[in-house]
């Protein structure tokens, strides 16, 4: 198959800002792959090699792609830079150096699927020295025998990992069904998703066995699935009456990590995921060596949350002291002893060849406390079974005196089955920021920018934040941001921002406000705002409650970035809308 057919119906997918129309385009596409190639064809539309989990990943420096079109055309590096200044979108300069270039070769080859799937992939896992030389060659080899707009353009954003079509993961689910079954099957697909976070896989499954074969798709350690998340309520005696007698557990301030431990040839492998499916393994060697001592059995899946905690007196710290484990190798043997962690292990997901997901709660529980040996660093979570609300109650004092920010309460009925991938009510959280009126954080995806005038001219006054709207997969206007930050974090800001600046409303984007800058939503932040209102201007929730307005947050003050949150893991517009009902309810 010709990389140019794929090209193509890219562009017809950028063309639209109809997400059915963005399916019926990939459901042909899908039709016309052959079998073999699919998972190619999806990974490549995903802007992707491998799934996130793998740490394979393209995104070349523009610096690097800028060498390798001047190794294809031989434009002026000093034009090339232009071009790059006034558009930002790698995909164009491409194009512009392709229809500059003053020479055509005689002979071009087509460029297959596999040629560029392959070439992208040694460019991926080429390291160590003259790797660079080696990258610019064989991306200068690949822009050199593009032959149609199409193709150079999509070539360029992938190299350097922005593809920016507006097509989310479950645009890809949804058409994978269509394609292999019926609309129907949009639940098996995304199940089948959910348990290998694998849209390549998936599509293989379905290519060789249709939709009965994603009950082939099972968990294995090794291969991390999707995290199951929470809801919302405003206070313990409501989760009772939700819940019933359910299992209260301490909610901890950190960093979400999902353990994989199987036995491999070189003996016992252990691997350590975060939310967004980051192998982060290498940050927390310390974590590992104790994970080693403590697993009696062969192999295992653990969910948990890897908390800070102070190395004088142990006791928990914010969140944000994790951060410090990112660092280059050096920094990281420090950071080992300068910033201590400890892991706190709430479910057992498989265990010895047994998949646990379809076991009730407490099952689960019962498993994880045999299976683990606890120690000064790998523990179990705290947990109370009760349906006494002053019990739960002193509870909840506990976590917060302990250095928690509150609780989750978790269902142990006979359906309290693990739910890879959904927020759902079998866990329900309730924080201590619920106590006092309104002063919820949420966490926002940034859409756009507004110019900053005074002693913030020449960056950013504000930022356009939204939720993220699940059913339709967009992502709707909710407030303007413009205070928390100071100046540094602002120039900060601006430099990350950059990069994923686009010239117009990204097509995810629902937004009646006009900034100066849009922004492709990929970064998060966590605010806090003071109280939510109904408003014409914003699209967050639009006629839901009432017709011609949304919602937006007022007083909205930065509190951190959540790096460890993708777009899609921002507050929902479900929970923004559910957040005003309570507001309203503390009210009556
Ligand atoms: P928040 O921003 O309120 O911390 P969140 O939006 O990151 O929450 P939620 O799904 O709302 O995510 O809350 C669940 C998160 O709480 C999990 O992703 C996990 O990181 C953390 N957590 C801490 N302790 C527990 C626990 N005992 N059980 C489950 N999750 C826990």
């Amino acid at each position: 198959m010709d990389y140019s057919v794929i090209a193509k119906a890219y562009s017809r997918i950028e063309a639209t800002r109809k997400r059915l129309e963005m399916t019926e385009i990939l459901v042909e596409l899908f039709k016309i792959t052959p079998p073999n190639i699919l998972d190619k064809v999806i990974y490549l539309t995903q802007g992707k090699l491998a799934p996130d989990f793998t740490g394979i990943e393209l995104g070349l420096s523009h610096t690097l792609v800028h060498e390798a079109l001047y190794e294809a055309f031989r434009v002026d590096k000093k034009l090339i830079e232009s071009w790059w200044i006034s558009g930002g979108d790698t995909g164009k300069v491409a194009l512009k150096a392709m229809e500059t270039k003053k020479q055509t070769s005689l002979f071009q080859e087509q460029l297959s699927v596999n040629f560029i799937f392959e070439t992208m992939m040694n460019i991926a896992k080429a390291s160590g020295s003259g790797s660079q030389e080696y990258k610019i060659k064989l991306l200068a080899l690949l822009f050199h025998n593009s032959s149609t707009k199409n193709e150079i353009q999509y070539l360029g954003r992938l190299a350097s990992g922005k593809m920016r079509l507006g097509i989310a993961d479950m645009t890809i689910v949804d058409a994978l069904a269509q394609t292999f079954g019926q609309k129907e099957d949009k639940g098996k697909v995304e199940n089948a998703y959910n348990i290998c976070s694998d849209l390549g896989k998936v599509a293989n499954t379905l290519a060789a066995d249709g939709i009965d074969g994603l009950d082939l798709i099972e968990l294995e350690a090794g291969t991390p699935l999707r995290a199951m998340l929470c809801e919302r309520l405003p206070g313990i005696p409501e989760i009772i009456e939700k819940l019933g007698k359910c299992s209260f557990e301490y909610k901890y301030d950190g960093l979400r990590v999902q353990a994989h431990i199987w036995q491999a040839d070189e003996g016992q492998n252990i691997q350590l995921y975060t939310r967004q499916l980051e192998n982060v393994t290498a940050q927390f060697p310390d974590v590992v060596e104790s994970m080693r001592g403590a697993f009696a059995g062969k192999e295992c899946i653990l969910d948990g949350e890897c908390v800070p905690v102070d190395i004088n007196t142990g006791e928990m710290l914010p969140f944000q002291e994790v951060s410090h484990r990112r660092g280059r190798k050096t920094e990281l043997d420090s950071a080992i002893k300068d910033y201590p962690v400890a892991v706190f292990f709430f479910d057992c997901l498989f265990l010895d060849g047994r998949e646990l997901v379809n076991i009730p709660y407490p099952n689960r529980r019962e498993r994880l406390a045999s299976c683990i040996k606890t120690s000064d660093n790998v523990l179990i979570s705290n947990s109370l079974i009760t349906d006494d609300p002053d019990e739960a109650e002193s509870f909840f004092q506990r976590s917060l005196d302990d250095g928690c920010e509150g609780i989750i309460a978790k269902s142990i009925g006979e359906e309290s089955f693990y739910r890879a991938g959904s927020r759902g009510w079998q866990w329900v959280k309730f924080k201590r920021d619920y106590k006092s009126e309104l002063n919820d954080t949420v966490d926002l995806a940034i859409i756009g920018g507004f110019a900053g005038k005074g002693r913030r001219a020449g960056t950013y006054g504000a930022l356009l934040m939204a939720t993220y709207n699940h059913e339709t997969d967009t992502f709707e206007s909710v407030t303007k941001l413009g205070s928390g930050f100071n100046d540094e974090m602002l120039a900060s800001f601006s430099s990350m921002l950059d990069e994923h600046k686009v010239k117009k409303m990204p097509i995810r984007v629902k937004s009646k406000m006009i900034p100066d800058y849009w922004f492709e939503p990929v970064v998060v932040m966590e605010v806090k705002g003071a109280e939510i209102t109904l408003s014409p201007i914003h699209t967050c929730g639009l006629d839901e409650i009432r017709k011609g307005n949304g919602l937006a947050i007022r007083f909205p003050r930065f509190i951190g970035l959540r790096e460890d949150k993708g777009p899609e893991d921002a507050t929902t517009t479900e929970e923004m809308v559910s957040l005003y009902n309570l507001q309203l309810k503390k009210l009556e």
